[in-house]
């Protein structure tokens, strides 16, 4: 039992505050802090009225000070970060002061510099340690469930991992010409970024969707992928051993990338300020602004999500091959709490990790990514919680 402050109302927020509502023998007690309270006043309502309490905030995450404020008179046992990356550094600073536990679901990165990289968060181990609290570092679908798969498949089925294939697949239609499923900025900063992979101990850049390979996706079919940097890379390529190489792949269809081509081309998925009417805007944040609000995308979006890991290394000296994946349906997820797959299968993965934090079963001082702690109680939880995961011993591979 135990009270947890979440920051942030937007897509990914909502299906974790709904997941803590279901769960209110874990979370007894939730307070929803937002930049606009209406969105978690308008929650509130929608929620309140069983078991696990819910109080409403208004914060600017951006602020330490505030954030302290904040933290000092709700007395939460656990932060969970699910505003935007740029607020990570802020809300870690007020946990250390206020020496209150963290979580998180995506990695650090400067408003002005569209690169995500661990080390700003990794640089503040040594402070977590000595106040005697723990950050976990991304814990929702990915990064987050991939690195609790890889975790696991090396506890239970290798001696060593040699090369791991991220996949994510959303084979949902929403019926748009184009749209992204959760916040288009940070959507879009993404994947027009540089491709690279983690190989032999280095990594190997590509320039954006240089390589692209088409697999049969259990449940969906095949569907064209594209290698992306991602965050987790990062972290697995440290804390698994006699790993090789690891990638990460996602999918995209045709239509997506000929528009976002288009956008590129003409400039509006800069995030260099231009001058505009006299006032500065940022042409990325502006397309934003255009584009649907991916938590309006929920009712229209039908078809399944697929994500999971393909792993290769040895058993008892032999080879080994096994995937780990979890399909998820967009308009199930949508009867259930009201969004698409893509939220849900981050914010469920944010309230498992909070709880496992939040009830000491997930307790080590210091800064950790996801894959550092015992893999099976998160497990268990993914298939109690809406996201049961699914195996095979010999899957299709990617060349
Ligand atoms: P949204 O844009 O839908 O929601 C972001 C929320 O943060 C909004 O409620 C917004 O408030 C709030 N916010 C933004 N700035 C501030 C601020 N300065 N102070 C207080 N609140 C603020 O994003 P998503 O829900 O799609 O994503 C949330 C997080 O999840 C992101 O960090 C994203 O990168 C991550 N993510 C992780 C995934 C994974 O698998 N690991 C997958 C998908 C997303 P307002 O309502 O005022 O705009």
């Amino acid at each position: 039992m135990g009270k947890a402050l979440i920051i942030g109302c937007g897509g990914v927020a909502s299906v974790a505050i709904h997941k803590c509502v279901q769960n209110s023998d874990a979370f007894e007690e939730i307070c929803i802090a937002s930049r606009t309270v209406s969105k978690c006043d308008a929650l509130k309502e929608k929620l309140q009225g069983g078991k696990c309490k819910i109080t409403t905030a208004q914060v600017d995450a951006n602020s330490v000070e505030q954030l302290v404020a904040l933290i000092k008179r709700v007395q939460p046992d656990v932060v969970l970060n699910l505003a935007l990356p740029y607020q990570d550094l802020t809300i870690m600073d007020a946990c250390l002061e206020c020496k209150v536990s963290y979580v998180d679901t995506a990695n650090y990165e400067p408003e002005d510099t569209a690169k995500f990289e661990y080390k700003w968060q990794w640089a503040y181990r040594e402070k977590f340690e000595k106040a005697g609290i723990t950050a976990l570092l991304g814990s929702g679908f990915d990064p987050g469930v991939t690195g609790v798969f890889s975790a696991y498949a090396l506890k239970h089925h290798f001696d060593e991992i040699n090369y791991i294939d991220i996949l994510d697949c959303n084979a949902g239609d929403h019926g748009y010409p184009f749209a992204t499923n959760f916040n288009p900025e940070i959507n879009i900063r993404e994947v027009s970024a540089k491709g690279s992979y983690w190989e032999d101990g280095k990594w190997v850049e590509t320039e954006p969707m240089e390589i692209k390979r088409v697999y049969n996706f259990p449940e969906v079919g095949p569907k064209d992928m594209y290698l992306l940097h991602h965050e987790e890379l990062e972290s697995l390529g440290i804390n698994i051993p006699g790993i090789k190489r690891i990638r990460f792949f996602m999918t995209f269809g045709e239509s997506y990338l000929r528009h976002l081509k288009c956008l590129e081309n003409v400039g509006m998925t800069s995030i260099e300020p231009i001058e505009f009417e006299g006032k500065k805007i940022i042409p990325l944040q502006f397309l934003k602004a255009v584009l649907p609000d991916p938590a309006s995308l929920g009712p229209r979006t039908v078809g399944k999500t697929n994500i999971g890991c393909i792993f290769r290394g040895k058993k008892d000296g032999k080879d080994k091959t096994y995937y780990l994946y979890n399909v998820c349906d967009h308009q199930e997820c949508y009867k259930e709490v009201g969004s698409q797959a893509v939220s849900y299968t981050t914010g469920v993965p944010a309230m498992i990790g909070a709880m496992l934090v939040m009830n000491g079963t997930w307790k080590k001082p210091g800064v950790y990514n996801i894959e550092e702690f015992d893999p099976d109680p998160f497990m268990e939880a993914l298939n109690k919680w809406g996201l049961p995961w699914q195996e095979s011993f010999n899957p299709e591979l990617v060349d």
